[in-house]
């Protein structure tokens, strides 16, 4: 840990001690990438290793992943128990015709051993209809939990105003998607973007309204993107899309066909009919490169998107066109 730079704090430990334990082998993989780079690991790159490991999401998941393997274990079994009883039945069926038959003949302790196990087998069938009763309930239960988990997952990773990814289901995606791209060396491009003058409407018209807003915007970027493509709403007015195996021309397309949908909406207030005129976004887009890491491939999409604000908002920018080290402070796109 000290050899990368990394805080030896218990956070941090927990991830070495699987790294040197060997017990995680996607942690090992994910670890040995990020230390094959040479340089000082930034704690922020652990943080996220660590959180996609043993983060909230994980344990949900496996959580998940176990409840649907139960629910489908309990179906097998109850499967098992329901021939069984079949079988049994047709036993029962079987000996009671062996019975009657017998009856007719003059065979009395062959007679009674027949009836008595007629008897047993009735009551063997009673008890095999009555534990498949309680497994029918116990899979109707664990199927309910595994319902009831799912939309907590959910709920965990949607934002719940515009129901688009929410910022931890974004952070999780991104660092998916750039693995990807680092194994498969197909391009990853990520779009950042914002609501110009967003503070200046809800000045005018209302937060409420302004609500409103977010969701046009957020139903705009769902509709512009196709599958494979995350739009998520990063913060407050901000939205991110990851766009997967996309060339920066290309998402330069996705970026614009987002900021031209959002200006075409006549925006109305609902309660009155209002109109409010148009809302405008600006987009700046970044392509990952080898060293990037998370946070380097977002600052650029960053200021990327300054420079769009800088230059009269409303358009999009790409790393292309902009100078990283040029662009100003956002401050300084105000006004
Ligand atoms: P710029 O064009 O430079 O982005 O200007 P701006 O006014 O949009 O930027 P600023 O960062 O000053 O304001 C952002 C505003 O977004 C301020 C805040 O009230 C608003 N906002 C953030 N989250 C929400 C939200 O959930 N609902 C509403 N209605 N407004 C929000
Ligand atoms: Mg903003
Ligand atoms: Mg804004």
């Amino acid at each position: 840990m000290a050899e990368c730079g990394v805080p030896t704090n218990p956070q941090n430990f927990e991830v070495w001690f699987h790294y040197a334990a060997g017990s995680n082998p996607d942690l090992k993989k994910a670890l040995e990438e990020i230390k094959g780079n040479g340089s000082e690991i930034d704690p922020a790159v652990i943080d996220e290793i660590r959180e996609e490991f043993f983060g909230d999401k994980n344990t949900k998941d496996a959580v998940l992943d176990i409840s649907s393997k139960m629910s489908g274990e309990l179906n097998r079994v109850l499967e098992i128990i329901q021939a069984t009883g079949e079988d049994t039945t047709q036993f029962g069926n079987t000996l009671a015709g062996a019975a009657d038959v017998l009856g007719k003949s003059d065979t009395g302790d062959v007679r009674q051993m027949v009836e008595e196990l007629v008897t047993a087998t009735k009551k063997m069938e009673a008890r095999s209809q009555a534990l498949e009763q309680e497994l029918q309930k116990s899979t109707a239960e664990v199927n309910q939990l595994k319902e009831n988990l799912e939309t907590v997952t959910h709920e965990a990773l949607t934002d719940e105003l515009t129901n688009l990814a929410n910022r931890k289901s974004f952070d999780k995606e991104l660092r998916d998607a750039a693995r990807n791209a680092a194994n498969s060396d197909e391009p990853l491009c990520l779009i950042m973007s914002d609501i110009d003058h967003f503070k200046k409407f809800n000045d005018t018209w209302g937060h409420q309204t302004g609500d409103q807003v977010l969701r046009l915007v957020a139903h705009c970027l769902k509709t512009s993107v196709t599958e494979g493509q995350m739009p998520a709403r990063y913060g407050g007015e901000e939205f991110g899309v990851i766009l997967p195996n996309v060339s920066l021309e290309q998402a330069s397309e996705v970026a614009e066909k987002i900021r031209s949908t959002v200006q075409s909406k006549k925006v109305v207030k609902k309660t009155t009919g209002e109109s409010l005129g148009t809302i405008t976004l600006s987009l700046g887009i970044s392509q990952m490169k080898k060293d990037d890491t998370l946070d380097s491939l977002i600052k650029r999409a960053d200021a990327c998107l300054y420079a769009a604000k800088h230059s009269g908002r409303n358009c999009v920018k790409t790393e292309d066109e902009v100078d990283p080290d040029k662009v100003l402070d956002p401050q300084a796109a105000s006004g």
